[in-house]
C-alpha cells in the first residue's frame, strides 16, 4: 500500500484538463484543497462541475504566478514538458500524475500494469478474475475511468484495483506502490514524444520503483530488457511465457506453482498475442491472491475488448479482423505473427507516423503477407520501410482500403486492419477508425458478419 496524505488546505495546481485532469481537480477540491485548474486551451469542455466544487480556472496558457504559490502540482499525461513545472519541481514542489495522487488514497490491493501493448486486455482480464472470485474490482486509469474514481469505492477500500498505466503516467510517480506490478513488453512507440527509446523504457520501469520485498514484479521470462527493469526494483521477480511460471505447454496453459491447467482451445481470448496475455493475467492474478478456480473461470469466459483482433465477419471465404488498436509497429507485428501457419494476410496499415522503424513489419509481412494496403499520412514512409516484402497498394480512404484488400485476398486468407500508426490524421480515435473499417466490411456484397 502507498503512504497516504492529507491535502486539505494545500494549494494544488492541476495542469491539463482532459478527463483525468478534471477528475483530479475535483477530487482535490472535494478534499479541502484550494485548486487551480490550468490548461493552455481557452475552450475546455466539462468544467462546470469543477467550478461548482470551488475550483479556480486559469486557461489560455501557464501563468507562472499560479505555480509560484503551489504546494503540489498534478500534471496530466498529455501535457508536454513545461518550464514552469520543472522550475517548481526544482524548488521541491511535488509534481505528480493523477495516478500517484489516487494511489495515496487507495486501501485495497493495487495491481498496476504497463507495457507497450496488451495493457488494456490484461488489465480487464485480471479485473474479471477478481470479480470471478467475488471481489469488488475496479479496472481503469489509462483505460476507462481515472484512478481517483476508485477512491472510496468498495474496490478502492477493500477490493482489487487494477490500474493500466502508460509511460506518460509513470513519468510522474513517486510513492505509488503496487502489490503486483507488470511490464508486459517493450517495443518502440511514442518516439514522437520521447528523446530516446531508452527514456521510454526507463519510464515504464518506474512501475517497480517503490515496490518492497513483499511485493511482486511480473515480466516476460525471456525478455532481458523487461527482466532488467524488474530486477532494479526490490520486489520478487516472476516471469510468464516461455520459461516462466505460467506458460503454454503443448496444448495447455499451465501455472507450475498453482497447478492451473487449461487447454488453449478453451481460452475465450484468442488471436494474435493473446495466449501470452492470458499467461500474464493468470500470473498477476495468482500473485494478487486470487484463487485458482476464479482465474480459470475468467480465462474461459473473458473474450477480450473491441477493436483488438476482433473478428468482424467473412466475405467470400476471407475473414476480416479489426485490430485498429494496433497503433504501433510491435502490435501490428504481433497481430500478423498470430496468423503464422494458419492464414495468409492482407494487411491494412497507415495513419499518423510515430517515428519508429517499419523494418519489423517488413519481416512479419514476408512470413505471412499476401499483400498490404497503405493509407494515411504515413503511407509513403511505410512503403519505403516495407520495400519488396509484399505487393503494396495505396488507398485514399478506409472504404477504398477495404475494397483494395478484398481484391488482393484469396479464399482462406485474412484481411487485417492493424495500422501500426495512430489514427489522428483521418479519425478522432482508434475506435472510430475501427468502426469505419467494420462498416466498410459489412457493406461488402455477400458479407456474413458478426452482429
Ligand atoms: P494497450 O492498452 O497496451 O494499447 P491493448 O490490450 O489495447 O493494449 O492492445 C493493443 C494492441 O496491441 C492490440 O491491437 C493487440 O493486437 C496488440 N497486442 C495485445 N497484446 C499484445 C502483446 N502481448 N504483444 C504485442 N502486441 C499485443
Amino acid at each position: 500500500m502507498t503512504a497516504s496524505i492529507d491535502i486539505a488546505g494545500e494549494r494544488v495546481v492541476v495542469v491539463g484538463l482532459g478527463a483525468s485532469g478534471r477528475a483530479a481537480a475535483r477530487f482535490c477540491a472535494e478534499r479541502g484543497a484550494q485548486v487551480v485548474a490550468n490548461d493552455s486551451r481557452t475552450e475546455v469542455d466539462g468544467l462546470e462541475p469543477l467550478v461548482a466544487a470551488g475550483v479556480e480556472l486559469s486557461l489560455g496558457g501557464h501563468d507562472p504566478a499560479i505555480f509560484q504559490s503551489a504546494n503540489r502540482i498534478v500534471v496530466s499525461p498529455g501535457v508536454p514538458p513545461l518550464a514552469v513545472v520543472d522550475e517548481a519541481a526544482a524548488r521541491g514542489v511535488p509534481v505528480w500524475s493523477e495516478v500517484e495522487l489516487a494511489s495515496r488514497f487507495l486501501r485495497g490491493t493495487l495491481v498496476a500494469i504497463t507495457g507497450t501493448n496488451g495493457k488494456s486486455t490484461v488489465t480487464s482480464l485480471v479485473a474479471a478474475m477478481g470479480e470471478a472470485a467475488g471481489l469488488p474490482a475496479f479496472a481503469g486509469a489509462n483505460l476507462g475511468e481515472p484512478l481517483v474514481h476508485a477512491v472510496g469505492t468498495a474496490a478502492g477500500d477493500r477490493g482489487l484495483v487494477v490500474a493500466e498505466l502508460s509511460s506518460f503516467q509513470l513519468e510522474r510517480v513517486d510513492a505509488l506502490r503496487p502489490k503486483v506490478a507488470a511490464v508486459l513488453n517493450v517495443s518502440e512507440d511514442h518516439l514522437d514524444r520521447y528523446d530516446s527509446y531508452a527514456g521510454y523504457v526507463a519510464a515504464k520501469g518506474r512501475i517497480f520503483a517503490a515496490q518492497r520485498a513483499e511485493d511482486h514484479a511480473v515480466v516476460p521470462a525471456d525478455d532481458e530488457v523487461c527482466l532488467g527493469l524488474a530486477r532494479a526494483g526490490a520486489g520478487a521477480v516472476h516471469g510468464f511465457g516461455p520459461g516462466g511460471e505460467v506458460r503454454i505447454e503443448g496444448d495447455d496453459l499451465v501455472d507450475t506453482e498453482s497447478g492451473l491447467r487449461v487447454p488453449v482451445a478453451e481460452l475465450a481470448l484468442t488471436g494474435g498475442p493473446n495466449r501470452l496475455n492470458a499467461c500474464a493475467a493468470a500470473l498477476i492474478a495468482r500473485l494478487a491472491g486470487i484463487p485458482r478456480a476464479a482465474i480459470e473461470g475468467a480465462l474461459r469466459s473473458f473474450g477480450g475488448l473491441g477493436h483488438r483482433m476482433e473478428l468482424v465477419g467473412e466475405v467470400d471465404g476471407v475473414a476480416y479482423f479489426d485490430d485498429s488498436k494496433a497503433t504501433n509497429v510491435g502490435a501490428a507485428v504481433a497481430a500478423l505473427r498470430g496468423f503464422m501457419g494458419r492464414r495468409r494476410v492482407v494487411l491494412i496499415a497507415g495513419g499518423r507516423d510515430k517515428g519508429g522503424s517499419y523494418a519489423p513489419l517488413a519481416d512479419a509481412l514476408r512470413e505471412v503477407g499476401r499483400g498490404a494496403v497503405l493509407l494515411g499520412e504515413a503511407a509513403e514512409r511505410i512503403r519505403a520501410g516495407l520495400g519488396d516484402a509484399a505487393p503494396l497498394r495505396a488507398a485514399e480512404s478506409m472504404e477504398d482500403a477495404v475494397r483494395v484488400a478484398r481484391e488482393l485476398a484469396q479464399p482462406g486468407d485474412a484481411v487485417l486492419l492493424a495500422p501500426a500508426c495512430s489514427s489522428f490524421d483521418m479519425f478522432r480515435s482508434y475506435a472510430e477508425r475501427g468502426d469505419v473499417f467494420q462498416a466498410a466490411v459489412r457493406s461488402l456484397d455477400s458479407a456474413e458478419v458478426n452482429p
